[in-house]
């Protein structure tokens, strides 16, 4: 195939300027390919930059978010506060990318729309929605696995006059919240960020519950002078712990179990796992939290005793409580005044399990018990996890394969990197990752995937794909992993399953850094027999490969 008129022609076409896609730019541009980056949106952050909404922040401490790949950039950045806001981390992430000159080589409002393998030449053919046309001989998609949004099946969604966002596509021009009626679907990770942030502003508010999640406090602060200082002293430190952490937080493990404790030290403990800093009440938690179901349950009597003790209304509290399901078998969430909202008396909770959404009506939201008249509905409905955004690229392999058709069962991958029959093709922060703090385990697979590109090309080869027993040792690990009492539970998002239809598969690798690290230092010490290196056919030149 012969492109008729190229807009670029380099080495590495990288797609999505989230925090994996720039870095993955700064490395591959540092190994010396040439490349371009293409993003859909119109800035750079990805997440950072889509999920405006008010509220929206880390529960990664911020410093562990950041990139580590520089001590000048971790030194000149001042966090504000442990776990920042949304603002922060798109101007930090503004910063990265004019601080290392990439902007450059960014082209933005440019959604990939197809990708076509071309095997005479061995090099991918990038059609995006700016009109341009690229080429390149590797295509990194560092597309994000909370970049497609997901709206449930309800009718009238279009119908509804009044104003309506959903988070993960929320306008970079404010939505005036102050004396209006709002309504708010969802209560994950983000309807529970928006609506603490949104409750003193309106004059009604109602929160559309389908889910009721273990909600524990985020326990933000800002970062004091002292702590500043001690973060850029302790940053060798800091990296180290990262580093070997399995998820890449800072937060250390227990060393005790549940029942080793008496009642009332098990009841301190639990006092000292509230008032803790996000993901520390998993990571420092009772070594048997997430394996032994009778200490899970311990835990959960705790909380539900904090949700009734905080909340007045004993209806609401109960509706609160999450029925069927144990502590981390969802994703988490992490609040700031989150249940104290329902004592508001603006704020109402309905629950969807006994009154759905019968309709979404032009002024309003009809469920089972009648309408609900509203200027606002906030869309806290998530996304297509893990394979969402790769499965929409129109990516097309060997023979024309499909990529959605080839993971029309679930996702298979060698080290969450690469699949078979798409050489040259690799992502990044896509399915079979690590599960944690993304960019620590992100930033290991892009570091990866650079020295890869570098062997192949030092090899003097110019096409990488995954050999099929490599990717089937993989794949099966993760889904073995999921089986095990360990993971993050049957109904959770990360099994896809919040999608009608998907097929339930573990989208993560419970297996975490170690098993990568551990699976990367074999490819190397093998010289790379888990793939399989050639050169395209229109290439060879002459030059015999080395053996
Ligand atoms: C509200 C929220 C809070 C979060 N908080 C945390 C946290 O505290 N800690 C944590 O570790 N993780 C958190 N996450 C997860 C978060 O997604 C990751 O941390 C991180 O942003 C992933 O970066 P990424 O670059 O891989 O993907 P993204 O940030 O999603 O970036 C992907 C980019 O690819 C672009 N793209 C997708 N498809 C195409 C296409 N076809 N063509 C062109 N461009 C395309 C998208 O527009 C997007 O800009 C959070 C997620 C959300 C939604």
């Amino acid at each position: 195939m012969e492109p008729a008129e190229l807009t670029s022609d380099v080495d590495v076409l990288v797609v999505g300027a989230g925090v994996t896609g720039i870095y993955q730019l700064y490395r591959v541009r540092g190994a010396g390919f040439s490349v371009t980056l293409l993003e859909a949106g119109d800035g750079v952050g990805g997440t950072w930059y889509w999920n405006r909404y008010p509220g929206a922040r880390f529960d990664s401490e911020s410093y562990t978010y950041a990139y580590l790949f520089s001590r000048e950039l971790f030194d000149e950045w001042v966090w504000r506060e442990h776990f920042a806001e949304q603002p922060e981390t798109e101007r930090y992430l503004n910063h990265v990318v004019d601080r290392f000159a990439l902007r450059d080589h960014m082209r933005f409002g440019a959604r990939v729309t197809q990708a076509v393998y071309d095997e005479a030449s061995g090099s991918w053919i990038v059609d995006a929605s700016d009109g341009t046309r690229h080429r390149a001989r590797f295509l990194i998609a560092a597309t994000g696995v909370l970049s497609v949004l997901y709206f449930p099946d309800v009718p009238g969604r279009e119908d509804f006059q009044g104003v309506s966002h959903h988070t993960g596509r929320w306008p970079s021009t404010p939505v005036d919240f102050v004396g209006k009626r709002v309504a708010v679907i969802g209560t994950g990770s983000s309807g529970v960020q928006v609506v603490p942030a949104i409750a003193a502003d309106v004059e009604s508010l109602t929160v559309y519950q389908r889910t009721a999640n273990w909600c524990t406090p985020l326990n933000n602060a800002p970062i004091t002078p002292d702590e500043q200082a001690r973060l850029r002293a302790d940053f060798d430190a800091i990296r180290a712990t990262l580093d070997a952490s399995p998820s890449g937080f800072l937060h250390v493990p227990h060393d005790r179990a549940t029942f080793e404790d008496s009642e009332e030290e098990r009841r301190a403990f639990y006092e000292k796992m509230w008032s803790s800093p996000g993901f520390a009440k998993l990571i420092s938690h009772y070594t048997d939290l997430l394996v032994d179901p009778a200490a899970n349950a311990q835990w959960c009597e705790f909380l539900v005793d904090k949700i009734r003790t905080i909340v007045k209304d004993p209806a609401t509290a109960e509706r609160l409580i999450p029925k069927g399901h144990r502590f981390g078998e969802h994703r988490p969430p992490f609040v700031t005044g989150y249940y104290e909202v329902f004592n508001r008396p603006n704020v109402s909770l309905v629950d969807l399990k006994q009154t759905p959404i019968v309709r979404v009506t032009s002024t309003g939201i009809e469920t089972a018990d009648g309408v609900e008249e509203v200027d606002i509905i906030v869309w806290a409905t998530g996304f297509d996890f893990g394979t969402g955004a790769l499965a929409r690229m129109g990516i097309r392999g060997r023979d024309g394969v499909a990529l959605e058709e080839h993971w029309a069962d679930g996702p298979r991958t060698f080290l969450g990197i690469q699949t078979t029959r798409f050489p040259n093709f690799f992502f990044p922060g896509g399915p079979h990752a690590a599960a944690g703090n993304n960019p620590r385990y992100n930033g290991d697979q892009a570091d990866f995937i650079t020295e890869t590109l570098t062997h192949v090309r030092e090899s003097g080869f110019d096409t990488i794909e995954v050999g099929a027993a490599a990717e089937e040792k993989w794949t099966s690990m993760v889904d073995r992993g999921a089986m095990s009492p360990g993971s993050f539970g049957e109904s959770s998002y990360y099994f896809g399953t919040n999608i009608p239809g998907k097929p339930r598969k573990y989208l993560l690798n419970s297996a975490g850094r170690p098993r990568l690290f551990k699976e990367i230092a074999r490819v190397v010490e093998t010289d790379y027999a888990a793939f399989r290196l050639s050169r395209a056919p229109e290439r060879q030149d002459g030059r015999t490969p080395p053996e």
